[in-house]
Parts: C-alpha cells; structure tokens; sequence
C-alpha cells in the first residue's frame, strides 16, 4: 500500500487549524476537484476527492482528530478499512430496539431503514434487506479491542442469471404491456371518460416476462451462502452499539444493492468487574487486621494489576480510584477510571490461640474500643421522640 499522504497537507492547512479553517479549506478544494468538474482526468479527480473527504472526515471530528494527531493514520484507520466499517455508524441501538424486538437474526427491509435513520435517495431498484447479527464479547475484550470472525448466512445475487431470474435469452418484453410495465384502461361514466394507469398484471410492472427460469436459482435470482466476516470490535465498545457492515445483507431481488449487516454488540457480565459507563468498580476483600493497620494490596485491573495503599483504619465500603484505569472512550477522548471498594471481612475462623489474642486486644482497647461508636445511642444528649 503506498504511504498516506498528511491530512493536514491534504487540506492545506496548519496543525492547531481552527474547524472553521478545516471546513472553509474542504470547501473550496472539494469544489475545485469535484470529478463532475473534471471531466479530462475523471479517475484523477476522483483520487483527489476521496483523498479530501478522508482527511475532512478526520480532521473535522474532534474524536478523530485527536486520535490522527497521537497516533497518525494508524489511529483512525479502522473508519475506512476495506469492509467498509464506519465509524459515524456507531450509535446507541435503544432508540430502534422496539423494531427489532430483540431477538437475534432479525431482518429489516429497506423501508423501515429509511423510515428511521433518514433515508437514502430511492432511485432504481429496491436493495436487499439488511440483516442484524447479535454477538457477545467479554468485557476485557471490549476494554483491548478485539477482532472476530463471523459467519452470516445470507442470500447473494445468483451468478447465473445475474440476478435476473433468468438468462438474458429467457427474458422477452411483457406482451401485455410491451415493456412498459404500465398499462392504460380508459372508462367512460356519463359524458366524461377517464383513463387510469395501472402496473402491468401480467409482469408486475417489471414489463419483462421470464420464458425460462434460471436453472441456478429457480428463478429467484439469489441463491443461498455463508460469508466469512471480519469485524473490529473497537476499543470501549458499549452494550447494544452496533457496526455497520455495508453489502454484507441480503441480496436485492429487483437486482439493486445488496443490504446491509448489522452486528450488534453485547457485553458479557464480568465476574469481578461491574462497568458504569466509562468507569468500573471491583470489590475489594481486606482483612480485618488490614483493615486496622493498612495495607498495600493488589487489585485486579482491565489490563494486569495495580497496587493499592490501604491506609490504617480503613472501613468497608471506602472507594479507592485508580485514575485511568477504567475502559477506554470509544471516541477516544481517554480512560474512565477504576474505583476498589473495600470489604472488610470479619475473621470467622479462629484458633484458640487467635482468640486468645483478640481477646487481649479487645480488653486493650477497653470499653470504649468496643462500644465507643454506639456511645451516642445512649448518651443523654440523645433527643427523645
Ligand atoms: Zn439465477
Ligand atoms: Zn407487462
């Protein structure tokens, strides 16, 4: 693969360029390379439009920005792998659950597509019917990132007929309507007659009769696979976020696009971890000497283990933070944080010489060790009801 060139010098504009200065500079190089306007050297312009687009995409988002800018293309490559991944697609599935119903492998037709995420242009044929796919990731994957293989069974334009549900020598203009896929009825009630336009019964409007179907697909002009599909489950991935895969749906059977797949994401419980939104909390057993005389402790983190100083006199439900150490922001804004609650565990099983010694500590610390934090319960400042 040849080396990116800069989205900065794509775009002609400084490193700490103002948005402004980035959507003013895409603006007038988008319009001077349109390949509409560059008819002598339209493969030329193309490259240079779509080199422009990916580096506004980019620099135009702060998320992305921030990213290209740490990491350089690497950061932000997944927004245009080949797949055809896109990064704008993410969103928070709850909104169209309803739809959906939640059950797995639920597909959706074009129409309801349009209906809720603002349409496409509908010119020529119908596309195929998107498909959803359902997959369940760890948390600690959805902390790293992680790549997984999918197998989706769906239906692919038949190879044979071309989609068509017949040979090109099977097919012959409708005789009814003589390919017009309309015909015209006129009718007179009284002295006024009316003609009105229907869509051709013979053909259904296609104005194209199959004399013979296709062999391959009997006619339905899609035939049955099971795709490989890589996805890149991000880092920071949230429950119910969804990736787009476009063409990975279900063939069209008017011949227009294939639709697309969805995969929605969910995120498995973790048994020590509990994550609220960016952050996570882990539980943190100590014992009750710990507890006492502080303590440093390893606690588990998304990536290894960090050491936590507990200090003398510690109770239970006190929250440590571990800065940073939560899951990473999908839009790459930083780590959330970790938080450790302390559990202090009361010894249970003691041997008679541990007895012995707490006994001697209880009698140490005297009455007021033992009872000092219920004094108020009955001291005679206490209000009676
Ligand atoms: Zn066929
Ligand atoms: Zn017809």
């Amino acid at each position: 693969m040849p080396s990116k060139r800069d989205y900065y010098d794509v775009l002609g504009v400084s490193r700490d360029a103002s948005i402004d200065d980035i959507k003013k500079a895409y603006r007038k190089l988008a319009l001077k390379h349109h390949p509409d306007k560059n008819k002598e050297h339209p493969k030329e312009a193309e490259e240079k439009f779509k080199d422009l687009s990916e580096a506004y995409e980019v620099l135009a988002d702060p998320g992305k920005r921030t990213r290209y800018d740490q990491y350089g293309h690497s950061g932000v490559e997944s927004t245009f792998r080949g797949g055809g991944f896109d990064w704008s697609d993410f969103t928070h599935f709850e909104d169209i659950n309803d739809i959906f119903g939640g059950s797995s492998g639920f597909g959706f037709g074009g129409s309801i597509f349009e209906q809720f995420f603002g349409g496409r242009p509908r010119s020529g044929p119908r596309e195929g019917r998107s498909l959803r796919y359902d997959i369940e990731v760890s948390l600690l994957d959805a902390a790293s990132g992680v790549e997984k293989e999918l197998r989706i069974p769906h239906s692919v334009q038949c190879k044979s007929c071309e989609g068509q549900g017949a040979k090109a020598k099977n097919i012959k203009t409708c005789s009814t309507c003589g390919g017009a896929g309309q015909v015209r009825r006129g009718q007179t009630r009284g002295n006024t007659s009316f003609v009105s336009i229907a869509a051709c019964p013979t053909c259904r409007g296609s104005g194209k009769q199959i004399v013979k179907p296709c062999a391959t697909c009997a006619g339905a002009g899609a035939t049955n696979t099971t795709s490989t599909i890589k996805v890149a489950i991000p880092r920071g991935t949230e429950e119910g976020m969804r990736l787009r895969v476009r063409g990975a749906g279900e063939a069209s059977m008017e011949g227009g696009a294939p639709g697309d797949l969805f995969i929605v994401i969910h995120i498995a419980p973790h048994e020590l971890f509990e994550r609220d939104g960016k952050n996570i909390y882990v539980d943190a057993p100590i014992s009750f000497s710990e507890a006492a005389l502080g303590a440093k402790i390893q606690v588990p983190t998304l990536d290894g283990t960090a050491l936590v100083t507990i200090p003398p006199g510690t109770q239970t439900d006190t929250i440590f933070r571990l800065k940073g150490k939560g899951m990473p922001d999908i839009r790459g804004y930083g780590n959330g944080d970790e938080f450790v609650r302390t559990q202090v565990i009361t010894p249970a099983k003691l041997n008679s010489e541990q007895k012995q010694l707490l006994r001697r500590f209880s009698e140490s610390v005297g009455q007021y060790g033992k009872t000092g934090t219920r004094k108020k319960w009955f001291s005679d400042s206490r209000k009676k009801p």
